[in-house]
């Protein structure tokens, strides 16, 4: 049995999406839209419905990032990375990384509390950014 979990053991097309987000780098988040623009340029001919499965897939294995940010249509990527939260600007809608995660101690008191299992978790910030701020 090959290891599904190693991005060398995706198919090609599969393969080809993991790359294009790796690429992006922390920090950036990519709309399905984005990706399949890049992955047309590489392969062209590719189908926007294998994008969206290979990220599916992705997603599923664990090797990319899916961030659904409220108040925006559609879901986001990025490279699985430290944990972190977000930072939605409410003026002109950029999503940036906040390098803060809950602490654990904070994440068993409130399992403990209401008898929870918690298996992760998604922390978004809204306000106005830097620029914003400063415009
Ligand atoms: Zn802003
Ligand atoms: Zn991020």
């Amino acid at each position: 049995m090959p290891n599904v979990n190693s991005p060398r053991a995706l198919p090609k097309n599969y393969a080809l999406i993991y790359r294009i987000v790796e690429e992006s780098g922390i920090g950036r988040h990519l709309t399905p839209s984005d990706i399949y623009a890049k992955a047309l340029k590489r392969r062209p001919g590719i189908g926007f419905s294998t994008v969206y499965r290979g990220l599916e897939r992705l997603r599923d294995l664990g090797l990319i990032s899916e961030l659904y940010v409220p108040g925006e249509d559609a879901a986001t990527y990025e490279p699985s990375g430290p944990h972190h939260a977000h930072f939605r600007c409410t003026s002109c809608g950029e999503i940036s990384d906040v390098s803060y995660a809950i602490p654990s101690r904070t994440l068993k008191e409130l399992a403990r509390r209401h008898g929870l299992t918690i298996e992760s978790e998604r922390v978004t910030f809204e306000g106005r950014c830097a620029s914003c701020t400063a415009s």
